[in-house]
């Protein structure tokens, strides 16, 4: 296996962009080595431009749920794009996609934008707008865009570069940001008690996907709705990863708990660029122009990104779903029985479309204990498993995202590598 012309790509990019990439965690920083460089996509596989293919377990971090290139989606693009990139004036896809969303998510109400970063400075702003405070709660490790104030213990990339706070955000951008440990409610209670009459907003990923993947524990999601409205707060399920993934209504409905703002983006947009948040009408009102609360977009609502994003959430029906969680906890469970006949120590958790592999004994609950994990073993794993072709997160805190275009076939092949991997790699650490 050759990564030769990956190589000399990676060479000339560096020299015209900051890495070599348009976003960190792509630049391998966290695993070692040189990236590749991919010329197509198609169903469950990716293929490199030196002519390797693999399964891909990236997804294009998230939003390739029906697998890459699906025909309609395809032919939807290139039919509205024939009739015109983008107007910058209403269209009729714009409804159309807004109905599909409403039809899924629960929310009244929803607005186009072109980023999961934007849909977060959207709805955080508009939750500040409406209750006329300024704090929010954000928990470490989960991962709201790169807006200054929310780049504070943030996961992902922000996370693999040790470096939660990045320079360049002033002192005085973070300071009505405050942070607790996820799955702590204590912790939230005691910033309740104290910052509450000035606080805006609680805003959490509901199932944690950008420090591998961590799940709410039993009454966390529920205490913070609580504390959050005894101050008169708002809860803001930020939904960019799991919305139409882990389920039809995302994690709202998967959890069976609803908050009053929700954020999407990733699996909205199909593989274009679409963000979007929303929540009951009456926060519809305070928004620009119906409201005081601004918020605009040259591009926002554009007629093929709305196609793509369409034609994507009509072909996830409420029977994808359970074929979805059947493949993740296939290879869920195939991950750990393989680690362990191997004699390595591993966590494999999942849900519907996600799950993360820590080399740790213990269950992973919050970011210090992501952390804590062995992210050497991590590292020698990828390598393992990039030369048998299965493409997984060059990071061990993303989270590994099947599609429904993977089959037995990818399964039995990731688990095959798997197998082999594993065995390398405690080899290689006696
Ligand atoms: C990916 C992600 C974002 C940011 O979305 P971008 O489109 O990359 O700006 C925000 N929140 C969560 C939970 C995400 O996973």
């Amino acid at each position: 296996m050759s990564f030769q012309r990956s190589k000399n790509l990676f060479k000339k990019a560096q020299a015209l962009m900051p890495g070599g990439v348009n976003s960190p965690v792509r630049a391998f920083k966290s695993v070692g080595g040189s990236p590749l460089f991919f010329v197509q996509a198609k169903g469950a596989y990716l293929k490199d431009c030196d002519g390797n293919d693999y399964v891909d377990y990236v997804g294009s971090w998230g939003p390739m749920i029906l697998g890459h290139a699906h025909p309609k989606v395809i032919a939807a693009v290139q039919e509205t794009a024939a009739k015109g990139l983008s107007f910058g004036a209403p269209c009729e896809l714009e409804i159309k996609l807004a109905q599909e969303v409403t039809k899924r998510v629960e929310m009244d109400w929803v607005r186009m934008v072109n980023s999961g970063t934007e849909a977060l400075m959207g709805a955080l702003r508009l939750a500040r707008g409406v209750t006329g405070k300024n704090k929010i709660i954000k928990f470490s490790g989960c991962y709201h865009g790169h807006a200054d104030y929310l780049l504070v213990e943030a996961g992902s990339g922000a996370l693999t570069f040790g470096q939660p706070n990045s320079l360049g955000v002033p002192k005085e951008m973070v300071t009505h940001t405050l942070v607790a440990p996820y799955n702590d409610l204590d912790r939230v209670s005691h910033l309740v008690k104290k910052y509450g009459k000035d606080l805006a907003a609680i805003v959490v990923e509901p199932i944690a996907g950008n420090m591998g993947l961590v799940l709410p524990e039993k009454g966390f999601l529920e205490g913070l709705k609580k504390l959050a409205h005894q101050v008169g707060a708002l809860l803001v399920f930020d939904e960019v990863m799991t919305g139409f993934r882990v389920g039809w209504g995302g994690a709202q409905t998967y959890l069976g708990l609803k908050p009053d703002l929700i954020t999407l983006g990733k699996i909205l947009g199909g593989g274009l660029p679409v963000g979007a948040y929303g929540g009951k009408t009456k926060y519809k009102k305070a928004l620009s122009p119906e409201g005081g609360v601004y918020q605009a977009g040259t591009l926002s609502g554009n007629p093929v990104a709305m196609a793509a994003g369409l034609a994507t959430l009509k072909l996830l029906k409420t029977s994808s779903y359970p074929s979805l969680a059947q493949k993740t906890k296939r290879l869920a469970l195939g991950l750990k029985r393989l680690a362990e006949e191997a004699n390595v120590s591993v966590q494999v958790p999942w849900v519907p479309g996600m799950l993360a592999l820590y080399f740790s004994e213990q269950v992973v609950k919050n970011l210090k204990e992501a952390q804590s994990s062995q992210v050497e073993l991590f590292k020698l794993f990828f390598h393992a498993m990039l030369k048998k072709g299965i493409y997984l997160p060059p990071s061990p805190y993303e989270a590994w995202f099947p599609s429904l275009a993977h089959g037995e076939n990818e399964i039995a092949l990731t688990l095959r590598a798997a197998k082999l991997s594993f065995r390398e790699i405690k080899a290689k650490k006696k």
